[in-house]
């Protein structure tokens, strides 16, 4: 589903660690959240996150992530589907991190941690090419080594959003398009990419030296 029509889609680019298992052209079928919700009508209703549009629906929303219930059942899809087969969940942390930036919410402590971790972690992944542990020990170094501040979000965050990956029927489909979400979320913030940088290596140089 493209939702948004902003910026240009990327070329494939292979993902994930390609000595993982893959379970290649398996299909597995995914129990729609979004078909058990009560939908109220047949509008569309735009993200004030990333943009993709849903159809208007009562349901649960992330208490800082701004979404709309439609998006943030569909964030849910996809992780169950991750946590449901490894072959989905070594893309994981690509997921984890592309759905916190295009999702910043207002100013609020929270949202400048969640922001700033989920940018090192796309960084790390997908520019230092880190595996997800490493990757997770340069998020927990965030929050003690570097002093946190707001980022502006952009008004562009990226074409590809979540709506786009629900519709992968196999796990190297989903991989592919999870890889270009991830991608396209930290190239959306591209004003900030020096600063992320400069933080992740205050991250590894104090890991380095504790
Ligand atoms: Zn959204």
């Amino acid at each position: 589903m493209r939702t948004t029509g902003r910026g240009k889609p990327r070329p494939y680019r292979s993902c994930g660690d390609p000595e993982a298992e893959t379970s290649g052209n398996s299909v597995i079928e995914h129990q729609s959240q979004i078909s058990n919700m009560t939908a109220k009508s047949n509008d569309l209703i735009a993200c004030p996150g990333c943009g993709a549009r849903f159809p208007e629906q009562h349901g649960p929303t992330h208490r800082y992530l701004e979404s709309t219930p439609g998006c943030w059942a569909a964030y849910g899809e996809v992780l169950a589907r991750e946590y449901s087969d490894p072959a989905y969940m070594k893309v994981h942390h690509f997921t984890a991190d592309a759905y916190p930036v295009q999702h910043p919410g207002k100013p609020s402590k929270h949202n400048m941690q969640s922001v700033i971790v989920h940018l090192i972690g796309l960084y790390a992944g997908i520019e230092l090419g880190l595996s997800q542990q490493e990757i997770a020990i340069l998020r927990d170094g965030a929050t003690t080594h570097i002093e946190l501040r707001w980022l502006e979000p952009p008004q562009n965050r990226g074409n590809l959003t979540v709506a786009d990956i629900v519709p992968a029927r196999a796990a190297e489909e989903h991989c592919r398009l999870v890889y270009q979400w991830a991608e396209e979320a930290w190239e959306a913030w591209t004003g900030y990419h020096d600063q992320v940088k400069q933080w992740t290596q205050i991250i590894r140089q104090a890991k380095e030296n504790s």
